[in-house]
């Protein structure tokens, strides 16, 4: 009781030394703002100079008050804060050192009721569940945009952190890529594939699925992704589809092709209906049973979506190959670096973080780890869909 009361004392001291100064209720001037869109506008951010924007990762305060105004210059966090409980207006941005980025939203309309209505800095945002500082974890970003390759124990070590920190966050930054690539689908017109005089290839591949059982194959299933690339350029998308018939490949060809377009496969059996698509496709085909260019049109082959495949193989090859339910992830982040040419990635990666929605956990999934690695068997050029 006695310990309460000096608490209260101390509390009411603490707030009443406040008195007179004024109160901040924003992180940066309202001028300040700028779309997150910005970010891609900065120079390519890298693990060299990300500091010069957010701060060191040594948890002193002048480090957390840059990363404090970066995040709230591009809405990476909110600038202001109404306070949900009594309704009575902005909160206010007060010092706690004991807190991440060194403050903390409070009330002083609920205060005076005695009722202290706080928020943290990272609430509601990307931020919000994990554990390390906001600039750790954009240090990592940055680590996992430039070394793809390096094995997560080491990366680990680099950061002191565990390895199972660097698993989920990179598994993290993945998932960011995917809600890029959805966003894009959206929201980006120039995002479509191909247009008048433009040469889209379009191309199925084929995954294993194995699962084992103490060292045996004991039966396995097979994973097709459909994918298509705009020829001579850093466009592509893919898909995972559960059927390669017309039914399931023609609506994805329709949405994501711009009229005007000639679109090439290798094969004709599912794609015979691309003519009856109304969009003005040309479509040619080549058969590969019979050879790799149409030597009647030497345009007429499939080596930039066999290109990607084997690029993209190669990527899982070098992991060992990855979980099914990661799958989607890793086909985004090939997309999304390969559309930016490998550039301003950490840019664009930020600018994710602001969109950034949770997505539903189905922990059903968590239960088959090794179980269900994707094994690629397949040669990997030479694929033939008859
Ligand atoms: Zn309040």
């Amino acid at each position: 009781m006695i310990m309460f009361m000096f608490m209260l004392l101390m509390l009411l001291s603490s707030t009443s030394a406040h008195k007179g100064r004024p109160q901040r209720h924003t992180i940066v001037q309202p001028s300040e703002l700028r779309p997150v869109e910005a970010i891609a506008n900065l120079p390519e951010l890298t693990s060299r100079n990300i500091a010069d924007f957010i701060g060191n990762i040594d948890g002193t305060e002048e480090s957390d008050e840059a990363a404090l105004r970066f995040l709230a210059t591009y809405g990476l966090v909110p600038n202001e804060r109404e306070c949900p409980e009594c309704l009575n207006g902005k909160m206010s941005l007060v010092k706690d050192n004991a807190l991440p980025l060194h403050f903390v939203w409070r009330c002083s309309s609920c205060k005076t009721s005695n009722i202290i209505t706080k928020k943290m800095i990272r609430e509601n945002t990307f931020f919000q569940e994990q554990k390390l500082s906001v600039q750790k974890i954009v240090h990592i970003a940055a680590d996992w945009v430039e070394s793809p390759g390096r094995n997560n124990e080491r990366t680990a070590s680099l950061h002191g952190v565990t390895t199972s920190t660097i698993v989920n966050l990179n598994k993290l930054f993945r998932q960011l890529t995917e809600q890029w690539f959805e966003r894009q689908i959206e929201k980006n017109s120039n995002f479509l594939l191909g247009g008048p005089g433009k040469i889209v290839e379009i191309d199925e591949s084929h995954m294993y699925k194995a699962k084992y059982n103490r060292g045996h194959m004991l039966r396995r299933k097979s994973i097709w992704i459909f994918g298509m690339t705009e020829r001579h350029t850093n466009k592509v998308a893919m898909f995972r589809v559960k059927q390669r018939d017309a039914a399931t490949l023609l609506p994805i060809i329709r949405a994501h092709v711009k009229p005007g377009s000639m679109i090439v496969s290798d094969g004709w059996a599912a794609y015979g209906g691309i003519r009856t698509l109304q969009r003005a496709f040309t479509h040619r085909w080549v058969n590969h049973k019979v050879n790799f260019v149409d030597p009647s049109d030497r345009r007429v082959h499939t080596q930039s979506i066999e290109a990607t495949w084997g690029a993209f193989k190669r990527e899982l090859k070098a992991k060992y190959g990855v979980p099914e339910d990661q799958l989607d992830g890793y086909m985004s982040t090939y997309m999304f670096r390969r559309y930016f040419g490998r550039k301003k990635l950490l840019n664009h990666l930020l600018i994710e973080m602001k969109y950034y929605k949770k997505e539903d956990d189905s922990p059903a999934e968590g239960s088959s780890k090794d179980a269900d690695k994707i094994i690629l068997l397949q040669p990997i050029f030479f694929f033939f869909v008859f």
